[in-house]
């Protein structure tokens, strides 16, 4: 079920392996994924589901931008036909390959894009998947890896079964995407910890010692984790006999140990910043320390790398003022971690669609940092009466080049204008990527 970047690679994957093939999606499907289907002559359709054909199937992959509720996929589940994921069905196939399996309410690309670098840098056949570069079932159909590094959303993980992460990481849990675990939070943890599901005690379980929603579940779960456990923590001492990460104290250094093997960061030479980067780094060294990279080679590669696109992309210096892309920070935890690594004066661009946002934990940052909030919505009211008293000046405005006009009038030599939204773009844009995208154009033809 759907005809994306996960539905054609499963629909790949699934023939090579012998089995009768069908696809089909409710919508469109791009002309590239049909010209792949063709060469491999599976069947499909689109624009509607064919349901006897379905309701016939021995078994169901459904993409994860499929919502449980979706009639067919709720007929399927009267029927008693397996629905999984592409994640479950493609690891039946990976033979000897291990995987590094990375979710979180944030910092999931960065992290997974790090650990794909330091393992890639390494010189190990690893392949990146998930909803992330080509999909995982397609990998696996062509083969040739070792390792497979994953991002996994909670969509993803809600349909595995028997899937086992190698070394699975889990950044944080924060309120997102409520609409679909019907409203309730524990929901939304208990399918992000799916994440340790057959985990044995070889594997390893790499969480953020800081996060309480996690410390929490870890207490509650304790004897039926088996795993090595990894913590990797700022703020708050955590115990494991096994290995973890730590700052060490006040130098910008931090050091992670597995072991008998121990590496040594120094986080201001790291070109990714602030504190959740810090928190990316400590994950991504663990997880390529148990992976049996060496320290050197993970030093290298963390200095090496470059922020991922629309997270804190720097987008241009212009008189004295500089520009930074985080068109995808589209809820409050991730704009938290932007403010926080603010070191200059801030023009704030933000707005869009708001999720039900709860904008009080970044009241303390705004108004110690942001001189000017530019809100960029069709209704920027909520947003307007969160940081009036906060904020000194607020401009209301409801196209990007209003909003890059009022935000370039407003900074001063010295300051940052920082886009990071806090919501979602589908007010105004296609998605998050052509929002930063138009952002670095508006800068590079009207400054530049
Ligand atoms: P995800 O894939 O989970 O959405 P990204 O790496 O794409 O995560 O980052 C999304 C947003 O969250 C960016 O705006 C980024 O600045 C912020 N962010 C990155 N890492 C973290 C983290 N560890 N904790 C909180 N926010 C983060």
């Amino acid at each position: 079920m759907g005809g994306g970047i996960s539905g054609y690679g499963s629909a790949i994957l699934a023939q090579k392996k012998g089995f009768e093939v069908f696809l089909s999606d409710a919508g469109k499907i791009a002309d590239r994924y049909k010209q792949k289907l063709d060469e491999w002559k599976i069947n499909y359709e689109e624009g509607g589901h064919t349901e006897e054909l379905i309701l016939s199937a021995s078994e169901v992959i459904k993409s994860p931008g499929i919502p449980e509720k979706a009639p067919i996929i709720q007929k399927l589940r009267e029927k008693g036909i397996p629905v999984i994921s592409e994640m479950e069905f493609a690891f039946r196939y990976l033979g000897k390959a291990k995987t590094i399996c990375i979710t979180g309410s944030n910092g999931k690309t960065t992290t997974t894009s790090l650990i794909y670098k330091i393992m890639h840098d390494a010189g190990k056949r690893v392949a990146l998947g998930g909803n992330i570069g080509e999909s995982f079932a397609y990998s696996v159909a062509q083969g040739g890896y070792d390792w497979y590094v994953l991002e996994l959303s909670s969509f993803q993980l809600d349909g595995m079964y028997d899937f086992r992460a190698d070394i699975a990481v889990l950044m944080n849990i924060t309120p997102d995407h409520l609409d679909r675990y019907d409203y309730c939070f524990q929901n939304y943890v208990d399918s992000k910890l799916r994440i340790t599901r057959n985990q044995h005690s070889r594997n390893y379980f790499i969480y953020s010692g800081d996060d309480e929603v996690i410390w929490r579940e870890i207490e509650k779960r304790g004897p039926a984790l088996h795993m090595k456990q990894l913590p990797f923590a700022v703020k708050s001492v955590v115990a494991s006999g096994v290995g973890d990460a730590f700052p060490d104290g006040d130098t910008g250094k931090f050091t992670a140990v597995v072991g008998a093997k121990e590496v040594n960061v120094d986080t201001r030479k790291m070109q990714i910043k602030g504190l959740h980067n810090t928190y990316n780094a400590m994950a991504a060294t663990l997880a390529t320390l148990a992976a049996g990279v060496t320290p050197a080679k993970i030093r290298k590669a963390i200095y090496d790398f470059s922020p991922v696109e629309h997270r804190l992309e720097p987008s241009g210096e212009v008189n004295g003022v500089e520009w930074i892309n985080d068109s995808k920070a589209t809820n409050v935890d991730s704009v938290w971690y932007a403010l926080e690594s603010m070191k200059r004066p801030v023009v704030w661009i933000a707005g869009g669609t708001d999720k039900g946002n709860d904008y009080e934990p970044l009241k303390a940052f705004a108004r110690e940092k942001v001189h000017t909030l530019v809100c960029m919505g069709l209704d920027n009211k909520k947003l307007e009466e969160s940081f009036r008293g906060i904020v000194p000046e607020i401009i209301s405005t409801s196209s990007l080049d209003e909003a890059m006009k009022a935000a370039a009038k407003a900074a001063h030599a010295g300051d940052t204008v920082l886009l990071s939204p806090a919501c979602a773009s589908f007010d105004l844009f296609k998605n998050y990527e052509e929002r930063g995208r138009l952002f670095k154009q508006w800068i590079q033809e009207n400054l530049l």
